[in-house]
């Protein structure tokens, strides 16, 4: 008896690199204790929430008892939350942004997902740079929609404009982008953004339905040494931004996040109205209640980003030190450095007999790299610097 769908099946075989690197680091730490193992699979933001959070959740309970107080509410969330997130998106994004442009999500995930469904047809396609964010093409799935990639540039992971400009078809409905980036710690330049929203215009003339950059922000507040993460609001018409708290406030558990229409887009009231549609018949209905209520309170106060700078020195310092090649992260919590000897997949089995977890880059799309999330202490960094370097002796033997 098949009690799941072939395409479960096909699936659960394949796993996400992610999730089974993460459960082999359970099993070693159990085998090995905690201090041994280095463990850099999981990008689970590690810092406590902002202070903001506790007192929120505090002045939360003392209304707890009043009616409603996690009743339903509008699919799009509760319009006095829309009203503080439009401020702060207004001052993030640099561009006036309505209340009416907004959509409260179950995180970026229930975001993208609830716009994907709002605007894809069966066979569309969703054009996206390698490496990539490996749940994307489980969420075009979810739509009948193809994830189309394009590998970005070797080792600096710019765009490749020429390759996306190729790639581009009939049925090319979506180009989705992340900067800054996870896996690759990238960050897209104005020019490089500038020169794709150029490539989508020309793709749109004479198309009766325009092509989206769809834009996933979830690290937009991660960005090191000043370095500028460009809006998209400002560069192509038809954007729309996703994005969530679950990095910035600690909150992953909590799942808030939100889609942004951009208010230049002529007719966005059909495009808002069919977001919220997606988010309520997909099972979402609203973003948790009590995750909006916090986020009221919270918004604009952030985790202690200088940490997350901290350790990415501590990181690099670690990678130079046994000699790794890689391009230094301007934003997010990850390191994408070259896999030595070119197998991303046996070298991740190098590591782990070093003790050390990390993600090839086969689970990313992009083979001949590796993935290492600095989101873990310091302490675990810099207690890594020999493995690494009895690993990359082993990889040269
Ligand atoms: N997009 C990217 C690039 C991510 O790395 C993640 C989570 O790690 C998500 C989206 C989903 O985040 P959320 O918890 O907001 O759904």
């Amino acid at each position: 008896m098949q009690l799941i769908s072939s395409q479960m099946v096909g699936y659960m075989e394949r796993s996400s690199w992610i999730r089974k690197m993460f459960e082999e680091g359970i099993k070693m730490k159990k085998e090995f204790g905690e201090d041994a193992v280095h463990d850099f699979s999981l990008g689970n933001p590690d810092l406590p929430p902002p202070p903001t959070v506790k007192e929120a959740l505090a002045d939360l309970a003392e209304q707890a008892g009043e009616p409603f107080f996690l009743g339903y509410m509008p699919n799009f969330g509760y319009p006095h939350v829309r009203e503080k997130l439009a401020e702060e998106v207004t001052k993030e994004q640099g561009v006036d942004v309505p209340a009416d442009c907004l959509v409260i999500t179950c995180g970026a995930a229930g975001a993208l997902n609830s716009v994907f469904r709002a605007v894809l047809e069966p066979d569309d396609e969703v054009l996206v740079p390698t490496p990539f964010f490996v749940e994307y093409g489980f969420y075009a799935e979810n739509h009948a929609a193809k994830l189309v990639t394009v590998p970005s540039k070797p080792l600096t992971f710019e765009l490749d404009l020429e390759a996306m400009d190729a790639a581009i078809t009939d049925r090319t409905r979506v180009v989705l982008i992340n900067s800054p980036n996870n896996p690759t710690g990238a960050v897209y330049t104005r020019e490089e953004l500038d020169g794709l929203a150029a490539i989508l215009r020309k793709h749109n003339e004479g198309r009766d339905k325009p092509i989206y950059i769809l834009s996933d922000e979830p690290y937009r507040f991660l960005a090191f040494d000043g370095v500028e993460v460009p809006s998209l609001l400002d560069v192509y018409e038809y954007s729309i931004v996703c994005s969530s708290f679950s990095k910035n406030l600690s909150l992953a558990g909590g799942r808030v996040g939100y889609a942004l229409v951009n208010p230049a887009i002529e007719g966005r009231e059909a495009l808002m109205g069919a977001i919220v549609m997606a988010n309520r018949i997909l099972g979402f209905v609203n973003a948790p209640a009590l995750a909006q209520k916090l986020l009221a309170k919270a918004l604009g106060s952030s985790v202690d980003i200088s940490i997350y700078d901290s350790r990415r020195k501590a990181m690099a310092e670690v990678l130079d030190n046994a000699g790794f090649k890689y391009t230094m992260p301007k934003g997010a919590f990850y390191f994408f450095p070259e896999a030595p000897g070119g197998d991303d997949v046996k070298f991740c089995a190098t590591l782990q007999e070093e003790k050390i977890l990390a993600v090839p880059g086969t689970g990313f799309g992009y083979p001949g790299y590796f993935r290492l999330a600095f989101c873990v202490s310091e302490d675990v960094i810099t207690r890594s610097r020999d493995a690494f370097v009895r690993a990359m002796e082993k990889a040269k033997a």
